[in-house]
Parts: C-alpha cells; sequence; structure tokens
C-alpha cells in the first residue's frame, strides 16, 4: 500500500510551501445575544423581498437541469444599471463582472494579473483577504505604510511603488478595519505611480469599495474612465444586507472583464445565486434606506464613544475602529470584558483597537452600555 493513511497533521502533507504554519481566515462565528464583529448589515432582508426571492428562484429551479447563464448577463446589466444610478458614472454591461462574493473577484483578479513571479501590494493595517487572495494564488505580498490616523502616507506610497514595482496596488476605501476613505487625489497618484513604475504595460490597481455605499464621499467610480488598469471592487454583502448570498462585482475597463474570463470557472455564479441577486436589485430603494439609517447610527456610535472618552478613527464605513487601548494585551482584554457582557466585537490584530460593526439602535445601546462599563472597571482598576 502506499500512501500514509494516518496523516492527520497538516503538516505532514505535501502542501505548498507558502501555505505551511499559516492560519485561514477566520472571524469567530458566536452565539452571543449582540453581534457586531463582522461588518453585516443587522436587517434581515424585508418580507416583500423575501417572497420575490422564493419566486424569481422558483422559476430559476425549473431550469435547473440546465447551466446557468454562464455570463451573468442580465444581472450584471442589472448591476451597471444600479451603478450608473448611484455611483456618479455611467458603466455598461461590458465593464461589469460578478462573481461569489467580492473575494471571488478579487481571486479572480489575483489569478489573471497577479501569481508566480509577481507581487501584490497593500498598506496595512488593511483587509486582511488582500494578503490571504494574494498568497493563495503565488502572488508574492508587500505591505505598504499607513500614517498614525491610518490615513494612507501618499508620498510614502509613492516611494514604495517605485522601489518594489508592484504588478497589483490595492486600494481600500472606506478602509477596513480602520474606516478611513482614500482621497480621490490619492488614488490618483498611487495610479500613476504604479504605472510609472511599470512603463511596459502598467499596473493594476484595484480599489476595493466594499463599503462604498456607507461613505460621506462619493464613489471613486468616475476614476475608471480612461484608466485601463484601474479596477473598481464592490458586494452585495454590506449595503444590500445579503452577506449569505454571496455576490460581489467590478467596474473596470472591458478589457479587464475580458481577462478574469480567462481564469473564472466555467459556469461559476449558480443560477440560484442570480436570481436571487436580480430580485435583491429590484429592492435596491428600500435596501439603500436602510444603508441611510446605519450611517445615522455609525455617527452616532462615533459621537457617544467619543463622550466616554474612547479615541476614534474618522469613519466612512458601516462600523468604527475604536481604542486606544493599552496595546495588544489591552484590546484583547476589552474585546474579552465585551464578549463577557454578551457583545462580539472585532479584534483585527490592531495594537490598541478594535472595532464594532453598526447595529441596530438597541444593539448599538448595549454595546454602547458594555462600554461605558467596562472603561469604569479598567479606569477602577488603574485607580
Ligand atoms: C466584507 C468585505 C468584502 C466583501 O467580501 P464578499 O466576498 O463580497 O462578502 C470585500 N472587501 C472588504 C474590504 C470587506 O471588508
Amino acid at each position: 500500500m502506499t500512501g500514509n493513511p494516518s496523516v492527520s497533521c497538516l503538516d505532514e502533507l505535501p502542501i505548498r510551501d507558502e501555505l505551511r504554519g499559516k492560519s485561514p481566515y477566520g472571524a469567530p462565528q458566536l452565539d452571543v445575544p449582540v453581534q457586531l464583529n463582522t461588518n453585516e448589515n443587522p436587517y434581515p432582508l424585508p418580507e416583500e423581498l423575501v417572497a420575490r426571492i422564493a419566486e424569481r428562484v422558483t422559476e430559476a429551479a425549473r431550469e435547473l437541469n440546465r447551466y446557468p447563464d454562464r455570463d451573468a448577463v442580465e444581472l450584471r446589466t442589472q448591476l451597471a444599471r444600479y451603478l450608473s444610478r448611484t455611483a456618479g458614472h455611467t458603466v455598461a454591461l461590458e465593464q461589469v463582472w460578478a462573481a461569489n462574493g467580492s473575494n471571488e473577484v478579487l481571486q479572480q483578479l489575483l489569478q489573471a494579473f497577479g501569481g508566480p513571479g509577481r507581487t501584490a501590494l497593500g498598506f496595512e493595517p488593511s483587509y486582511s483577504m488582500h494578503a490571504l487572495i494574494s498568497r493563495g494564488t503565488g502572488t508574492g505580498w508587500l505591505s505598504g505604510p499607513r500614517n498614525d490616523d491610518f490615513t494612507i502616507d501618499t508620498e510614502a506610497a509613492v516611494a514604495t511603488i517605485a522601489e518594489h514595482k508592484p504588478d497589483i496596488v490595492f486600494i481600500c476605501s472606506p478602509n477596513n478595519p480602520t474606516g478611513t476613505a482614500v482621497s480621490q487625489e490619492t488614488v490618483l497618484e498611487l495610479y500613476e505611480a504604479a504605472q510609472a513604475a511599470r512603463p511596459e504595460r502598467g499596473a493594476l490597481v484595484v480599489v476595493d469599495e466594499a463599503y462604498g455605499e456607507f461613505s460621506h464621499h462619493p464613489s471613486l467610480l468616475p476614476l475608471i474612465e480612461g484608466r485601463p488598469t484601474l479596477v473598481l471592487s464592490r458586494t452585495m454583502s454590506k449595503a444590500f444586507g445579503a452577506a449569505g448570498l454571496r455576490v460581489g462585482y467590478l467596474a473596470a475597463a472591458p478589457a479587464v472583464v475580458d481577462a478574469v474570463q480567462l481564469v473564472r470557472l466555467p459556469y461559476h455564479l449558480s443560477a440560484v445565486t442570480q436570481a436571487t441577486a436580480l430580485a435583491a436589485l429590484e429592492h435596491t430603494d428600500t435596501l439603500l434606506g436602510y444603508v441611510e439609517q446605519l450611517k445615522a447610527e455609525r455617527d452616532r456610535l462615533v459621537s457617544e464613544l467619543r463622550a466616554i472618552g474612547c479615541e476614534v478613527t474618522a469613519s466612512d464605513a458601516n462600523f468604527v475602529q475604536f481604542g486606544r487601548f493599552d496595546g495588544a494585551a489591552g484590546s484583547h482584554a476589552v474585546w474579552e470584558a465585551l464578549l463577557a457582557r454578551g457583545v462580539l466585537v472585532r479584534d483585527n490584530g490592531v495594537p490598541g483597537w478594535l472595532r464594532v460593526t453598526a447595529g441596530t439602535p438597541e444593539e448599538n445601546d448595549a454595546f454602547l452600555d458594555a462600554v461605558r462599563a467596562v472603561t469604569k472597571e479598567l479606569k477602577e482598576k488603574s485607580d
């Protein structure tokens, strides 16, 4: 007999060297009363939409013996219409691509434009999946700098790009986990620097706008015009309240859409997914109404946390980064103390800081009460 049937330890498997000793993406999924840790939308889809999904999925089910529309034409048409209507720039079907979550969109971009011998650059702390998907596709990862207030240090960023000449640059705006938006000017400077560093064919610049709908600023979508390697990535997971659906999309020049089609799996987006997403897009206005409520709650979290005495990073997303606790141990202790009070927030490993997702007004009140109690405790201990 060949092979070793008793292998149970990952390290003993012949996995790729760059995956050895690494951990998977893993926000804790704990069953606690107030869950404000994964930037989900707290509002369930409205009942009329649930009924419409059932209708559209029923129609789709009658044709499940067939493969789905491989190019998701109807869905991409509706996503293009949605962007054109809400993001300040008209885009056509040929400029939009959809996949199972924006994570799959990002993976397809890395498969097409990254890979062994190539590198991607991000400005950390930022969305950990940018580095993880890079690694998963054999793309080298470069960590770029940020200022103390978590904005991008444009001058240092341009210098990093000039020095390392990355094939791909990630700009997350609003940035997860800090909430900070990136200005149009900064994106343009980084784009120019990335093109100058690779004069032959340029470099891909991916603007991850997963939280775009929550921002105080307009979308960066108009910047794709006349910039063949600028890609805007979006998702239905946050603003559309449909994290369970798994639909993300990009807008870029039509050639970028052609490029990802070289690496996408055939029929990657199921007929059920396409039908459900189309139903959700019919209810865009209702769903964007919830976004307005969440933006108001986000702003309330910022001001109340400041009133409690916390430091808070300016937020353009549906979450707020707060601190500043005593280093990594301090923020983790507060994370645990909040959890003990039934409130789950996120420790993203940014020393001294935690992240809380804007929930319903009731959830946010419970969170704020818990923070008041925990900071009072901490103060008593240190007095
Ligand atoms: C949540 C999030 C996404 C969304 O991922 P999906 O795969 O679409 O659920 C993408 N980028 C960032 C920065 C996020 O925080």
